[in-house]
């Protein structure tokens, strides 16, 4: 019997706005000791009231529009109610049937609905004795209170790589957006993807009662990598398969992913949805969301990374591969279009179009390889590169007219590296290449004087006498010339001797 594997994935994802949801502590996911950012209410002192926080709402809300979602009209929060030791209040504010977003779509898979939430506080799990005393789980509240947006998807994905490549995209656009870091190592994207079986009807078909149902739904948690999100899911495929084929029944359940025995666990049989009690939150009022003028923060989306590859490509003649490096790197796509703009040629027709997408390609290049690989290699990021823009595209400009070679361009990107200095002023320590003609016919001279037994094995058809030629005059000029050129007036040099 064949299955047809079905995900929906619940993803959270811890918004960076300056202070918590519903009260004014600092949000800083990088605090390094614990309950330093609290205050009665997100530690839940009775009468404290919550606030809440204009930018995680709009956050959620330019989210939305990015996805092409609905924005609700009116919207309010609900109390969620359970009992666990990293929740103070005993129940957590969420939104139960008014979301702010619904709808919307992302590669395809199309979204339920987008909501707003806070997080839940730290426990951290003490093994050893501590002071004598028993083993012990300790509370940080530190992040008791962060806005945290849920993204239910509608069961659209059928495979492991479906899952990693949608939260490779939405991780792009919350950080395009400037809404999340949605590091998934950090735990501020989270992703919960429920995966279920159906029968595939082969040749002989299926029983009328199994026709069009979906298997029983399995949730698994703990996943903190991509990588993890496509081994869980495809782990869960291949239980689940094994499960089915031995005639046995899937359990409805949790199951984490221990991420060192490549395997999904059973947690707790999952509880029924009703166990939470959800009513409104008497405190917060239901509010239309016109207040937070959605088509002004819809007009002042930046661009997003599907709109950029198609940019990049018809704009810069980029290969998609090319437009990939540029788009899954936010840095270095903004430093190459600052340089982009400081090329010398800007026409896009003749005479100069192509030496300006000779520019370009090079510009890409030096860009995405040596001077990529200089970062990795100190460990630098884009913002802390002294080599300017304007630089980076003078010395593309410099290769692409000949008058640098590119054994001497990368010593120069280097210094440029090094010292922020300018290609020009290098240049000028160290002499330019020398590509005119009446400068370089005398050494061309000189060379044939001097070799007479390299020009005649050339003419007597002997290419490699050639390369010799060439390597001669360029030592004498100390390698700041071009070989192409040099061949070009060997050739003519010797055809009229
Ligand atoms: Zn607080």
């Amino acid at each position: 019997m064949d299955y047809l594997p079905t995900i929906g994935l619940e993803i959270h994802v811890e918004l960076k706005t300056t202070t918590k949801m519903f009260c004014d502590c600092p949000n800083n996911p990088d605090e390094p000791l614990p309950n330093q950012n609290v205050c009665p209410v997100c530690l839940a002192h009775p009468g404290a009231l919550p606030v809440p926080n204009r930018e995680a709402i709009e956050d959620v809300i330019k989210v939305g529009l990015a996805l092409g979602g609905k924005i609700n009209p009116t919207t309010k929060f609900d109390r969620k109610n359970y009992f666990y030791p990293d929740l103070p209040k005993g129940y957590q504010i969420s939104q139960y049937d008014q979301p702010l977003v619904l709808g919307g779509a992302l590669l395809g898979v199309r979204l339920h609905r987008i909501h707003l939430e806070e997080d839940t506080a730290r426990l951290v799990h003490q093994s050893s004795m501590i002071n004598d005393h028993s083993p012990a789980s300790l509370v940080d509240f530190n992040r008791a209170g962060v806005p945290l947006m849920e993204l239910v998807t509608e069961p659209d994905l059928h495979s492991a790589e479906a899952v990693a490549n949608f939260a490779k995209e939405l991780q792009l656009i919350l950080r395009y957006l400037g809404v999340s870091d949605a590091d998934m190592e950090k735990g501020q994207l989270r992703i919960e993807p429920n995966i279920s079986l159906s029968e595939i009807a082969d040749e002989r078909g299926l029983d009328a009662d199994k026709r069009g149902k979906l298997g029983t739904k399995v949730e698994v948690k703990n996943i903190n990598s991509f990588r993890a999100a496509f081994s869980a899911v495809e782990y869960e495929i291949k239980r689940q398969t094994e499960v089915l084929e031995r005639g046995e029944k899937v359990v409805h359940e949790n199951r984490g992913w221990d991420d060192d025995k490549k395997k999904t666990v059973s947690q707790r049989s999952k509880e029924e949805a009703h166990d939470y009690r959800y009513f409104p939150e008497p405190d917060i009022p239901p509010f239309e969301t016109e207040i937070f003028s959605p088509e002004e923060l819809k007009t002042a989306l930046p661009e997003l990374p599907a709109e950029l590859r198609d940019r990049f490509q018809k704009e810069y003649g980029f290969t998609a591969a090319q437009a990939e490096v540029l788009v899954t790197e936010p840095d270095l796509a903004k430093f190459y279009e600052q340089a982009e703009s400081e090329l010398k040629y800007r026409e896009q027709d003749e005479p100069h179009a192509e030496h300006r997408r000779k520019s370009q390609a090079l510009l890409f290049n030096y860009l995405t390889s040596d001077l990529k690989g200089l970062l990795n290699e100190t460990g630098k990021t884009v913002a802390d590169l002294k080599v300017q823009p304007e630089h980076l595209a003078h010395l593309a400009d410099l290769l692409a007219e000949g008058s640098v070679m590119s054994r001497q361009a990368k010593d120069m990107l280097r210094r440029m590296f090094d010292t922020g200095d300018d290609p020009e002023d290098i240049l000028a320590a160290e002499g330019r290449a020398v590509t005119d003609e009446s400068a370089l016919l005398p050494v061309i001279k000189e060379v044939i004087a001097e070799q007479p037994k390299a020009v005649g094995d050339y003419k007597a058809g002997k290419e490699a006498s050639m390369q010799f030629l060439v390597g001669m005059a360029m030592k004498k000029l100390q390698g700041k010339s071009n070989p192409e050129v040099l061949r070009g007036l060997f050739v003519a040099e010797l055809k009229t001797d």
